[in-house]
C-alpha cells in the first residue's frame, strides 16, 4: 500500500501530460512561457480570486507577500505552532518575530480568541496575558500580520480571525498549502477575504506538479503588481531596471503545463478525496481510543492528510503494527514549531502551547489519496482495531 499513490493518477492522465509537455518542448519558452499565464487565469477562475501570481514553491508564496508588505525587524507575525516549518520560517527569515498562537485540539487550526489574547500580550508586553517569546517581552514589537493555516485541508474560522485582525490592523496571509480545492462556507480556499493567500503545488499536496511550485492569490491590484515584480528580482518596467529587492521566484513553464493537465481532473479528484474520507469515517467508527478527524461546520476539506488521534503513548506500537502489515503511516508534525531547535532563541516552554504539544504527541497520518480503494481502507481500519484492542 502506498501512503500517496501518484502513479495511479499519472496512469489516468499520462497522455494529456505528455501532450502538454510536448507543446512546451515544441515552443521552447521554458521561462514564463504561455502556460504560466494560462494556468494563472485558470486558477483565478477556479478559486474566484482576482489575481494569481504563480511562483517557485509554497515557501516563496508565503515569503513574497511578507516581502511586499515590508515585514521585518521589530514586527510581530502571528502563526500557529502546529504546521509545516515554512509558516514560521518565512517571517523569521525576514527578521520578524514569530508569535505562536495555539490551536483548536479538534481541527488543529489557530483559535481566534487566542489570537486576540496574543496581540493584546504583545501590545502590553505582558506574557501573563498570553505566552510570548523573549523578544516580545523585552521590547515592544509591532503586530503586523497573521498567517492562519488550513491544516490538513480545512479552514480555521475565518470570519472570527478576520475580525480580530481588523481590530488590530493586521495583514492576513492564508497558508492554503494544504487546502487548495477545499471550501469554507461555500467559498474556495485562496479566496477567503484575506489580504493574500499562499498555496503549494509540491507533488504530495492536493493539486501537485512534478517538482516544486506555488502560487499567491489576492484581490488587491497594487499587491499583485508588487508580487509580480518581487517574483523576478524586483523588476521595474524593464527586467534590467530593478527597483526593489526580489527573488528568482518563477514557476517553470513545464510545471505550469503539468498543472494544467492535472487541473482538468482536479474537481473529480476532490470528490474522490471526500468519498475516501467518508469511507474511512465509516470503517474507523467505534475503534476504542481512536479519534477520527473532525471537520468543522461550513468546511469541505481538501484532505491533504487524513490524520487520527491515538491514545497517549500508543503511537509507536500502533505504527509498528501497521508497518508489519505493509501499511505506511507518517507523523505530521512530530515537534510543534515552538519546540524546534531553530526557535530555541525565542525562549518558549513546550507547555506554552498545550494543544499543539498534545497533538504532536498523538497524531498519526494514514494512507490517503483519491484512488485509495475501499479494501485498503478496510485493511487499515482492521489493523488499527487490532493494534488498539
Ligand atoms: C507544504 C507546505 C508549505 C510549503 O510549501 P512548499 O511548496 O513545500 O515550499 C507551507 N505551509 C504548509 C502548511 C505546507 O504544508
Amino acid at each position: 500500500m502506498q501512503f500517496i499513490d501518484l502513479a495511479a493518477q499519472q496512469a489516468r492522465i499520462r497522455s494529456r501530460i505528455d501532450a502538454r509537455i510536448a507543446a512546451v518542448l515544441d515552443h521552447g519558452k521554458y521561462i514564463m512561457g504561455p502556460e504560466v499565464a494560462e494556468l494563472e487565469a485558470a486558477l483565478c477562475a477556479f478559486t474566484g480570486a482576482r489575481h494569481c501570481i504563480t511562483c517557485a514553491s509554497g515557501t516563496d508564496a508565503l515569503l513574497m507577500p511578507l516581502m511586499a508588505w515590508g515585514i521585518g525587524e521589530g514586527d510581530a507575525v502571528f502563526v500557529p505552532p502546529f504546521t509545516f516549518f515554512a509558516t514560521a520560517e518565512e517571517p523569521a527569515l525576514l527578521g520578524a518575530t514569530p508569535i505562536f498562537v495555539d490551536i483548536d485540539p479538534q481541527t488543529f487550526n489557530m483559535r481566534p480568541n487566542l489570537l486576540a489574547r496574543a496581540v493584546e500580550a504583545v501590545l502590553r508586553q505582558d506574557a501573563d496575558i498570553y505566552p510570548l517569546p523573549e523578544a516580545a517581552r523585552t521590547r515592544k514589537l509591532t503586530p503586523r500580520a497573521v498567517i492562519p493555516v488550513d491544516l490538513f485541508g480545512q479552514a480555521p474560522p475565518y470570519a472570527e480571525l478576520l475580525e480580530v485582525a481588523r481590530a488590530h490592523d493586521l495583514l492576513v496571509l492564508e497558508d492554503a498549502a494544504q487546502s487548495f480545492g477545499g471550501t469554507h462556507h461555500g467559498q474556495r480556499h485562496c479566496a477567503q477575504g484575506c489580504h493574500a493567500a499562499a498555496t503549494s503545488f509540491f507533488p504530495a499536496k492536493p493539486l501537485g506538479c512534478y517538482g516544486d511550485g506555488g502560487a499567491v492569490f489576492t484581490d488587491d491590484d497594487d499587491l499583485a503588481a508588487l508580487l509580480r515584480s518581487i517574483r523576478v528580482h524586483g523588476k521595474g518596467s524593464d527586467k534590467y531596471d530593478n527597483v526593489r529587492l526580489g527573488l528568482n521566484g518563477r514557476l517553470d513553464t513545464l510545471q505550469a503545463a503539468i498543472l494544467l493537465a492535472k487541473l482538468e481532473i482536479f474537481p473529480e479528484e476532490l470528490t474522490a478525496r471526500q468519498q475516501v474520507a467518508e469511507c474511512y469515517a465509516r470503517h474507523l467508527s467505534g475503534i476504542k481510543g481512536l479519534t477520527p478527524p473532525h471537520v468543522a461546520d461550513g468546511n469541505r476539506s481538501a484532505w491533504a492528510q487524513y490524520c487520527v488521534l491515538l491514545p497517549e503513548g500508543s503511537r509507536p506500537a500502533v505504527m509498528d503494527h501497521l508497518k508489519a502489515q505493509g501499511i505506511p503511516t507518517n507523523i505530521y508534525y512530530p515537534k510543534p514549531q515552538h519546540c524546534l531547535a531553530v526557535f530555541s532563541r525565542l525562549g518558549y516552554a513546550a507547555e506554552d502551547m498545550p494543544a499543539a504539544l498534545q497533538a504532536s504527541r498523538n497524531i498519526l497520518a494514514l494512507p490517503f489519496h483519491p484512488y485509495l480503494p475501499e479494501e485498503d481502507v478496510c485493511k487499515v481500519a482492521a489493523a488499527l482495531r487490532e493494534a488498539l484492542a
